[in-house]
């Protein structure tokens, strides 16, 4: 097996694949440690941790222990603790990417999985629909080329996604969350003293919204989120990029009075975090995992989990397909439905969240709104089932599911934050028993890693 990319989502799919005994190799551009964005994560993604076995490395890396989030939300304030989600990890970690995610990729090599770092595939070849080959050159001034031939491969490329840009061009940016952000690390700063130990603050200012997250190094990443027509239009006004940031600071009391007494320690970053996905996760011979297939808006800090969440899934049905045990179709169709619904489960919530804002006449937040185009196709009730309980018209609620939650929430007077407490609290409905099959077929772990068929009821009473 080729894996592409030595984020989240390529060392846990190729770590949990070498464990299972195939061959895997991983091509990574870059060499770890490596600078990342994407520092918050939710807990998740622990178990999918426990299962790769990597969870005891990151465990005893000194990471800042994150026990929730806060949010100053409009006018409303509230704070999350994950020490009162029931059936799952209560807490998680703020990490530095650089440190997470060489760690993971440490663990993939002592799993069995070659590691090549600062090697970049540079096209792939294929037999008609299905991948073959890759052509890899070093980076970094190494200079060697070659070309890897495999039976199945795992795009993990993150946001580059060679396979869905170069090759399918399957990429499809929502019309909602088109947003910039900018970020940089703060050092000295007055402690985050709202919300569980550890927590993320989420903060929104006319414009959008700000993170504010405690690193265990010491430093504080605050990044600014607001969308690329305001982001011009104070470029216009202020100028250079740091102008506008330290600005939006400005208009959050919580985030400017965390940040006075400090210093600005790095450049300011900025990237389009334009969320987007492609029609399709895989097809013959291979799967995109993480951000290679989709990416959503950084709000609920979802990204890292949703890539060892796929990462599960891939590795799965990857070795299914090896094994011969599932129908390559299938398989493919599984894992593609399994890592939609987890996507769109999140991407709902995420603009539903937006669109509960009290302060939805700015234009920021009426731009992240899901438009006609971006719902189309979204099992919009079966993504808000999981999520929103006592909500009983959402059962035949079609079209107006959206409407029926958001309206739902201003009438109890709920807010997001109901909403934010019972998605943690029901996390994925991972296919990971025969009651929670997708098409027929569940992940099972045990006694080794695979996708399984869902015995039903009456075939088991049929039995002999
Ligand atoms: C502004 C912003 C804030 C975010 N905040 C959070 C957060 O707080 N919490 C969270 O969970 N997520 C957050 N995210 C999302 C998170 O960063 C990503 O979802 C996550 O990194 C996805 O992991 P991945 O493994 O799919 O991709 P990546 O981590 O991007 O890894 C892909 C790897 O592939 C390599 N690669 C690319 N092309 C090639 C090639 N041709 N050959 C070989 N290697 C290649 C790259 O070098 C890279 O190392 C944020 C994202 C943004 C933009």
């Amino acid at each position: 097996v080729l894996v592409i990319g030595g984020g989240p989502a390529g060392s846990t799919t190729a770590t949990l694949l070498a464990r299972e005994g195939f061959r895997t190799t991983l091509l990574e551009r870059d060499r770890f440690p490596r600078y990342h964005i994407g520092e918050s994560l939710v807990p998740s993604l622990l178990p999918i941790l426990g299962l790769s076995g990597a969870l005891e490395h990151v465990a005893a890396a000194g990471f800042r222990r994150k026990g929730g989030a806060y949010f100053e939300w409009g006018d409303e304030e509230w704070a999350l603790n994950f020490g009162e989600i029931t059936g799952g990890p209560t807490s998680s970690w703020q990490v530095t990417r650089a440190e997470f995610d060489h760690l993971l990729l440490e663990h993939a090599a002592r799993s069995g999985v070659e590691v090549r770092e600062g090697v970049e595939v540079t096209e792939l070849a294929f037999d008609g629909e299905r991948p073959t080959a890759a052509r890899w050159s070093e980076t970094g001034g190494g200079g060697a080329t070659g070309t890897l031939d495999f039976d199945f491969l795992v795009d993990a490329s993150g946001r580059a996604g060679i396979v869905a840009t170069r090759y399918l061009h399957s990429r499809r940016f929502n019309e909602a969350f088109q947003n910039v952000a900018l970020w940089g690390y703060w050092r000295d700063t007055a402690p985050i003293d709202r919300g569980p130990d550890g927590a993320i603050a989420v903060c929104s200012v006319p414009h959008g919204w700000f993170w504010a997250i405690p690193l265990h190094d010491g430093t504080v990443s605050v990044g600014l989120v607001t969308g690329k027509e305001h982001l011009k239009a104070d470029r216009a006004r202020l100028g250079a990029l740091d102008a506008v940031y330290l600005d939006a600071i400005s208009q959050s009391p919580l985030v400017a009075r965390v940040v006075a007494p400090g210093t600005l320690v790095s450049a300011v970053k900025a990237e389009q975090d334009y969320s987007y996905s492609t029609e399709t996760f895989g097809g013959p011979g291979y799967l995109l995992a993480g951000d290679a297939a989709c990416f959503l808006d950084p709000l609920l800090s979802t990204g890292v989990h949703l890539a060892t969440f796929s990462a599960l899934l891939a590795a799965a049905t990857t070795a299914s397909v090896l094994r011969g045990d599932v129908a390559p179709d299938e398989a493919i169709a599984f894992y593609t439905r399994g890592y939609r619904n987890a996507y769109e489960r999140a991407m709902v919530l995420v603009s539903t969240f937006y669109q509960a804002y009290r302060g939805k006449d700015s234009h920021f937040y009426a731009a992240q709104q899901l438009s006609p185009r971006d719902r189309q196709g979204l099992r919009l009730n079966e993504a808000f089932l999981n999520i929103v309980t006592g909500v009983e018209d959402l059962r035949d609620a079609r079209e107006g599911a959206f409407d029926a939650v958001v309206e739902h929430l201003t009438r109890a007077g709920a807010g997001s934050h109901a909403l934010l407490r019972n998605y943690n609290q029901a996390h994925d409905p991972v296919p990971l028993s025969p009651a929670n099959a997708l098409g027929g077929l569940y992940v099972m772990t045990k006694p080794r890693l695979g996708l399984a068929p869902a015995v039903t009821a009456s075939a088991e009473a049929g039995r002999p």
